[in-house]
This record gives C-alpha cells, structure tokens and sequence, in this order.
C-alpha cells in the first residue's frame, strides 16, 4: 500500500468525522458553539489536506504540495483558535501569520527553488509552533477543571509534538534528495505520518466534544449550587460542605463550628426602601461576610436573609468572639443604596460539634437555637448555644 492510499483512506474518514461534529453542534449552548465550528473547520481542512496528498497527483507538484500543506497548517490553526475560544482567549495575530508563512514558504519551495528538507523544517517549526500554544492552553486551564477529556487532549497534542520532532530528525538524518515525495512508500516514515495524522480530527474530535460535554456539566452543577443573588454557596451547596466537614470532625481531623446569621427586621428594610434595594442590601451584607471571613470557612446563603458560616479548627467562645467581630464590622458598615445611608445588622447563633452528634444537622439545629435566643435578648447580638436547663420536677417524672 501507499502512503496516497492511506492518505485517501483517512481523507474519508476525518470527513465523516467531522460531519458528525457538524450535526452535533447545533445541540451545543452558545457560547461552546464557536469554539466547536474552529474544530469543525480545522477537522475538515486536515482532511481536505489528506485528500490534496491522495488525489492531487494530476496537479502540478509544487501547487499540490502548497495546497496540502497549507490545508494542514490552517487546518492545525483552527484546532488552536478552537481552544483559545474554548478557554476565551481572544485570537492573536501569529495564528494567521503562522499559517500563512509556513504556506508560502512551501510553495517558494516547491516551485522556486524545491527543496524537501527546507519544506521539512518550515513545516516542522509551523507545527510545532501551532501545537506548543495547543498544549500550554490544555495544560494552564487544568488547574482549573481536573477533566480527564481535557488531559487525553493535551496527552494526543504531546505525542503528536513529539512525533513531528521525531519525524524531523528521522527524516534529517537519512539525508534524503531535494526532490523526495512524502506521498509515495518510499519510506516507513511517510506511511506513518497520514496514520498518525489520523489522531487530532478522529479521537482528538471525539475528545474535544467530551470536552465541551464535562464543561456544560461542571457549569450546570455550579449553577446548581450557587446563589443567584450572591454568588455564595446556597443551602444545596452548604449541606454538602457541611457533611464533607462533619465527616472530618468525626474521624478526628478537625472541630467544626456552625454560625447561623440571620438580618434584623430585614422586612422592614424591604417595606421602607422596597424589595430591590433589600437586595442590594444582602449582597452587600454576603460580600462583607465573604471578605471578612478566612478562605477555608464557608460561607453560604441558606436561605432568605439567613446565612450559614462553616468554621474548622476554632472552639466554640472562638467562634462566638470571630463572629461578634463580624457583627461588629456589618454594624459598621453603612450600606449606601440610592434611597439613603442605611446600617443593618444581624443576630446570630453558634454551636460547635459535640460527641455523640450524628450528623452536620445536628450542629445546625443547636446553632438554630441559639439563633433563636439572639433574637430574644434583643438582636443585634451573637449567641453560644446552652443546653436547656432541667426544670426542677422534671426528675420526678
Ligand atoms: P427578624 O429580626 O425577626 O429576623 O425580622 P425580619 O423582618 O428579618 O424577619 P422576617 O422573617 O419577618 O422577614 C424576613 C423578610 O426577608 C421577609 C422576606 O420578604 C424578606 N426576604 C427573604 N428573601 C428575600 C430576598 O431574596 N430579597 C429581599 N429583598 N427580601 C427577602
Ligand atoms: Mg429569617
Ligand atoms: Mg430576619
């Protein structure tokens, strides 16, 4: 077999691939779309690269092999400007330029003045260049999403870099003539590279879309759990925290504290000044919490105008001294809506985990109660929670 047969082989299949990305992508949300229709372009011009390797023999050569590389190098820039769209990385003018140079020098040299090992390194370097950008993107946006699609992505650009290196110096050293044709079976090398080639539009389409697949999920389960008004974790998002670090305290590994916040005659906020500055007024009050508590600490909107702070490794008259500093700070902060200079405050309830508790609602609940009572002695003021005081007949029962 030659390479043209494999070439023509794979031409095929990259474009059925390719349709089937085609038909896919009207199912994507919006913002995934333009990303998907780079891959989509890039896919098609590889194999329409494929193609010009595996029909373009009736064509003069050196317009052959311009057209066959060029459709392979801007086939390449599409899959680059696919991921910066995918990671909202605006387009920069080498992704053009690149493309463009390495094309025009292939035709200088293929018609001009043809040499193979010249057109070797010009396209080399382009590749490389296109695919070095490819993998810094998929490598950097890892420590964002641990998605194993986005790795195998990042690992088919690695060993496709490492095979164009390998290529290159294989093909180097065996010091070939200036008029060697890459699209004959002259060399094991030249059957390798259409197979190769075969790996970005096939599994790396296939990779890609699960890609944008963990990338609508992770978004859905954030939405999920994300407070709408705020941003803070909501009370689907506290619960799960709350177990995670529950389970925590139990083995030992740490003390955990539950503050429960709740704004003071916030109704009277919303009557006076109306519903939509009662709004502002708590997303000033979750950014204040959020400021002024530690990284590690969660804090979360429960609910209305009651929030929930998670603590690990304070005990409990701790907790009530960080969380009457926090009263202080919101007591201090005067929220300034449109209407006027406004002061809200809140009352809270503490409670830290107790031997015999069997799950983060148990904590809540205390935290809850002590709520409660801050509310009784007045608001405006924090609360430990205290056991109920046995009434004194209770005994004799
Ligand atoms: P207390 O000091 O006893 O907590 O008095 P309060 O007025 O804060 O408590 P109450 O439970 O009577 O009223 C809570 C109010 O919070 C009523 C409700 O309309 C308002 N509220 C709940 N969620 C929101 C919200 O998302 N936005 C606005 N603007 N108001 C909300
Ligand atoms: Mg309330
Ligand atoms: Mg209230």
């Amino acid at each position: 077999m030659d390479a043209g047969t494999v070439f023509a082989t794979v031409s095929v299949t990259m474009l059925v691939n390719g349709l089937a990305l085609g038909l896919i992508y009207r199912d994507l949300p919006s913002e995934l779309r333009p990303s998907a229709v780079y891959w989509l372009v890039g896919t098609l011009l590889i194999a329409l690269g494929c193609t010009g390797f595996a029909f373009g023999g009736p064509l003069p050569r050196p317009l052959m092999l311009t057209m066959a590389n060029g459709f392979f190098i801007f086939g390449l820039a599409g899959y680059l400007r696919s991921l910066q769209e995918f990671h909202g990385e605006r387009p920069q003018a080498y992704v053009f330029a690149v493309p463009v140079i390495t094309t025009a020098c292939v035709l200088v040299f293929s018609s001009v003045y043809p040499h193979f090992g010249i057109r070797l390194v010009v396209v080399s370097l382009g590749w490389s260049w296109l695919m070095i950008e490819c993998i810094r993107l998929l490598v950097l946006g890892a420590r964002e999403d641990r998605s194993l699609s986005r790795k195998m992505l990042a690992a088919l650009f690695i060993v496709l870099f490492a095979y164009s290196v390998v290529r290159l110096l294989i093909y180097l050293s065996q010091n070939l003539r200036p008029d060697f044709a890459v699209e004959t079976g002259a060399n094991w090398i030249n059957l390798a590279s259409p197979i190769v080639m075969t790996l970005l539009p096939i599994v790396g389409t296939t990779t890609f879309s699960l890609m944008c697949s963990d990338q609508l999920r992770r978004k859905l389960e954030r939405t999920a759990s994300t407070d709408f008004l705020t941003g803070l974790p909501n009370r689907r998002a506290l619960v799960e925290y709350g177990e995670e670090m529950f389970a925590r305290t139990r083995a030992g590994r740490s003390v955990l504290a539950v503050a429960v916040l709740d704004v003071d005659h916030f109704k009277v906020v919303n009557d006076t000044y109306g519903h939509d500055t009662g709004d502002l007024a708590l997303v000033h009050l979750a950014r204040l919490l959020r400021a002024e508590t530690r990284k590690v600490d969660v804090v979360a909107r429960s609910g209305g105008e009651e929030f929930v702070i998670l603590i690990e490794g304070l005990d409990e008259p701790e907790t009530v001294a960080a969380v009457e500093r926090l009263r202080l700070v919101v007591e201090d902060s005067a929220f300034n809506p449109a209407a006027g200079s406004m002061t809200i405050t809140f009352s809270a309830g503490v409670s830290i985990y107790r031997a015999g508790d069997a799950s983060f609602d148990d904590i809540l609940r205390r935290a809850d109660n002590a709520l409660y009572r801050a509310k009784m002695r007045g608001r405006n003021r924090v609360e430990p929670w205290q056991a109920p005081v046995e009434r004194a007949g209770s005994i004799l029962h």
